[in-house]
């Protein structure tokens, strides 16, 4: 396979002999470090990186008895929607021709779908993980921030971000978080005390009396090919012994700005690390450390990643964070209760993963904006560390939709459950 597609290297990692998940693979998102093996981010800054340690979800896997296929394409440093901004160049879609697999896990997806591996790892700091499992037709989970060990993920945001697994069905997707979650003492952020266990145990289809939040926001903007296939879901669920009420999240018009703020910010500080000293190729530039540093990040990164280092910087810049950055985290403050809010009415919330279907190759590359928009489904759930599920519902003119479900904190095995039952 070409580097441009969807492994950007193929060097097997050899799981145990035993264990839950013993001959079964996995196809790893290039920003997880593997020992020995290349994780490039998709960028030309690190194309030549060989981390000398495995990061905790690799163990954990390979521990299980799952073997390590190769690491797959994604969106550079995880910055997209589309995997278009890889500097390996674009992942296919297998379940749709001359479309955009999603991002930034989109070459994570594109495995699955294509049967590549039997499971893969993606990583959704905004919805890296639904969106492509949502434009491939595959399932995909973002768990509650804190469940899975991020020790050895190249950080992007990290206050925002998840691994989290991508697979053909519900109960494949639950039996690699099984794996894989769990605390870690090299990831103080891991906190799972109310946590459960033994998720692929939940993928039963029993939602009998389930209560399912629908909030208005997330779906009146979204196409109206994928709103029939959503409402059609909702329908199998409610004639599998589940109800449905619509709820408001007033708070989410301000999701998408909050979550960029937050995102870019964060995004500026972690990369500062890709300096040509410690990360990144040497250049011949001679001069001051000033120069040196900007000839060495004008070579490494690409456009869109220079664009989030740039707005990230101002918004943390004296005289503007308070009116950026601190406004950002307020309006995330307020998202996080909006939710609480909704789940004391219902059990779960349902929406649309995906407000459209898959972007046209080439389409969203012209208008960032464009593609910071269709985020606007998935980005609430990052912002309130909460736990969602994308599962396939139908399609639209042949392309496929995704329904999100997401849940309270720890809430996995409830959306794995419904989840389940639309499946
Ligand atoms: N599309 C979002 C972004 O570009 C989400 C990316 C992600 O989850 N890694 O930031």
């Amino acid at each position: 396979m070409s580097e441009s597609s969807i492994f950007i290297t193929e060097e097997r990692i050899e799981g145990e002999d035993e264990g839950p998940l013993a001959g079964e693979t996995v196809a790893v998102k290039d920003n997880i470090s593997t020992a020995g093996v290349r994780t490039t981010c998709g960028s030309e800054m690190l194309a030549e990186y060989v981390p000398p340690y495995d990061a905790t979800v690799i163990e954990r896997l390979t521990g299980a008895g799952a073997t390590i296929v190769g690491k797959t394409n994604m969106d550079e440093f995880g910055m997209g929607s589309t995997t278009e901004t890889s500097a390996f160049g674009p992942a296919p879609n297998p379940a749709a021709e001359g479309r955009v697999p999603g991002g930034s896990s989109g070459g994570s997806a594109a495995a699955v779908a294509a049967g590549e591996a039997d499971y893969a790892l993606g990583t959704d700091t905004g919805g890296s993980v639904r969106n492509p499992a949502a434009f491939c037709g595959v399932v995909g989970i973002k768990p509650t921030y804190g469940l899975v060990s991020r020790y050895g993920l190249v950080a992007y945001a990290n206050s925002l971000e998840q691994i989290g697994p991508l697979a053909p069905t519900v109960e494949d997707a639950a039996r690699v978080l099984d794996a894989i979650s769990g605390p870690d003492d090299r990831d103080a952020t891991t906190r799972c005390e109310g946590a459960d266990s033994d998720y692929a145990s939940a993928a039963d289809g029993d939602i009998e009396g389930l209560s399912i939040g629908i909030p208005t926001e997330l779906v009146e903007g979204a196409d109206e090919g994928v709103r029939e296939a959503f409402w059609d879901a909702i329908s199998d669920l409610e004639s599998e012994g589940a109800s449905y009420h619509e709820v408001s999240l007033p708070s989410i018009e301000h999701a998408v700005a909050a979550y960029y703020v937050i995102a870019m910010s964060e995004a500026s500080s972690n990369l500062a690390r890709f300096d040509g000293v410690r990360y990144g190729p040497v250049t011949e530039s001679g001069g001051n450390w000033n120069e040196a540093f900007a000839a060495v990040r004008e070579q490494g990164f690409g456009e869109e990643v220079k664009r989030r280092i740039l707005l990230g910087t101002y918004a943390l810049s004296a005289g503007y964070h308070d009116k950026y950055y601190k406004k950002a985290q307020d309006a995330r403050a307020w998202v996080a209760r909006d939710f609480e809010e909704a789940f004391e009415e219902a059990d779960v919330l349902a929406s649309p993963t995906m407000p459209v279907p898959p972007f046209e190759v080439g389409e969203s590359l012209e208008d960032p904006l464009q593609m910071y928009l269709a985020d606007a489904n998935t980005v609430p759930v990052n912002l309130a560390n909460l736990p969602a599920i994308s599962v396939p519902a139908g399609e639209t003119e042949g392309l496929p939709v995704g329904v999100q479900l997401i849940g309270p904190t720890f809430g996995e095995k409830r959306i794995i459950r419904a989840a389940s039952a639309l499946e």
